[in-house]
């Protein structure tokens, strides 16, 4: 799943939600079930990683991470200056967590049992699709995030 989607979701809880703890859980929960929505991951051969634990990342792999995690970024900066509430940047950035910690893939971590075993588990629950039928089932669901997030902006100014 697109970590775009992630922060939008991650932020909306924040926003809506007035424990810290309970946004942290929540985001996390809801990270791992949009991840079973069917779609598109460039990342890796998921067979192979969950049969070897080799995780090859090939180029067009790593731009559309790169790309993915900017505009991420670029989103969560925006909303943070549209609503102002840090509540909402602790959603969004805990629900890109899980993605996140895949990095650590490249350092000792990687030597560990119970980060192998966190990433085969994240790796399992991924269910795919096309990269066309993926842009368009996202691209609806950021839609309708984008839609909520403008009603509640709109709620929050009195319009
Ligand atoms: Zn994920």
């Amino acid at each position: 799943m697109l970590v775009i989607v992630h922060a939008l979701v991650g932020g909306l809880l924040g926003e809506k939600i007035h424990s810290i703890p309970l946004i942290i859980i929540s985001s996390l929960v809801l990270h791992f079930l949009m991840d079973i929505i069917p779609h598109y991951d460039a990342n890796f051969d998921k067979k192979r990683f969950l049969t070897t634990g080799e995780a090859i990342l090939n180029k067009r792999a790593k731009i559309f991470f790169i790309t993915d995690h900017i505009i991420a970024l670029i989103i969560i900066a925006a909303l943070y200056q549209m609503f102002d509430s840090k509540r909402l940047l602790i959603g969004a950035f805990v629900a890109l967590v899980p993605d996140i910690v895949g990095l650590g893939y490249k350092t000792k971590l990687r030597g560990n049992r119970y980060y192998m075993k966190f990433l085969k588990f994240h790796s399992k629950i991924q269910r795919h699709t096309t990269f066309k039928k993926s842009m368009i089932s996202q691209g609806i669901i950021i839609f309708f995030l984008v839609c909520i997030y403008l009603i509640i902006y709109r709620q929050q100014l009195g319009i």
